[in-house]
């Protein structure tokens, strides 16, 4: 070549890299699209409890002094929308630290975590049976907060989604290298063509029972997340109308 045009010595080499920089960008480009697509997201989620609240705020000034059934109706349905927007905002929160956060990884008695976890967050006044089934002694490797977290989340979607009546199984057992957490409900269940969603941000299945329970639908994809950072995999079965079976494989 004349004019001091370089010519590549390893033309292979330099269409590799060219190869491996168009890679990096899509990669680069998908997660903007995500990002926006999580802020687009939030957005809706939270201007939706907000402009029920606003709804309900202008009924009270027009018509809440001559109707006090009116008035009643309006403030319990703003407790409600309230408590769903500070669940959501909670939420958001916490994975926004998640994202951020240094895991402390320890020693963990798992067995004694999920009977501490289980003895704080159960609730008692929904008529729902509890039944643990968790081997002594039990160890991992994990982060302490992270590992209650996950085990919150399922349990309390067990017991969302499940009538009264119901019951719950909670396992933990070791199998050579690996630790099952499993969370099993006789609940309403999740059909088939929903079950590789459920673990996306703000996916619902049972929008309704979701809002009266004060789901944010971001739970499931903050547990997804936090198994993953303690070196586990999380997956689900279910049957509609039989109930849901949520198991964690942790690799020791
Ligand atoms: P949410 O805050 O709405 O409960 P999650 O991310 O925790 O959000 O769950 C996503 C959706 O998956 C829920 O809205 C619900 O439809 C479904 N789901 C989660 N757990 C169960 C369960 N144990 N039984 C039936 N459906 C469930």
């Amino acid at each position: 070549l004349s004019g001091g045009v370089p010519v590549p010595e390893k033309p292979q080499e330099l269409t590799d890299l060219g190869t491996s920089i168009n890679r990096l960008l899509f990669q680069l480009h998908l997660q903007i699209e995500r990002e926006k697509g999580f802020v687009s997201d939030a957005s809706h989620e939270l201007r939706t409890p907000l402009a029920a609240l606003r709804g309900h705020i202008n009924l009270i000034k027009r018509r809440g002094k001559a109707h006090p059934e009116i008035l009643e109706q309006s403030l319990t349905a703003i407790d409600q929308e309230s408590e769903r927007m500070q669940n959501l905002i909670h939420q958001l929160l916490a994975m926004a630290r998640s994202e951020h956060y240094e895991l402390e990884l320890v020693d963990v008695n798992m067995s004694e975590l999920v009977r501490d976890v289980l003895r704080t967050y159960w609730k008692e006044d929904r008529n729902i049976t509890l039944e643990l089934n968790i081997d002594k002694d039990i160890h991992l490797n994990g982060d302490v907060g992270q590992l209650s977290q996950i085990l919150i989340i399922l349990v309390e979607n067990a017991q969302k989604y499940t009538e009264s009546g119901g019951k719950v199984i909670v396992e933990l057992t070791k199998n050579n290298k690996e630790v099952h957490l499993t969370v099993k409900d006789t609940g309403i269940g999740i059909p088939k063509e929903h079950l590789d969603k459920i673990f996306h941000r703000f996916y619902r299945v049972h929008k309704d029972r979701s809002r009266q329970t004060g789901g944010s639908g971001l739970g499931l994809s903050i547990a997804k997340q936090l198994v993953a950072f303690n070196g586990g995999d999380i997956s689900v079965k279910s049957e509609v109308g039989k109930g849901s079976e949520f198991k964690v494989i942790f690799k020791k």
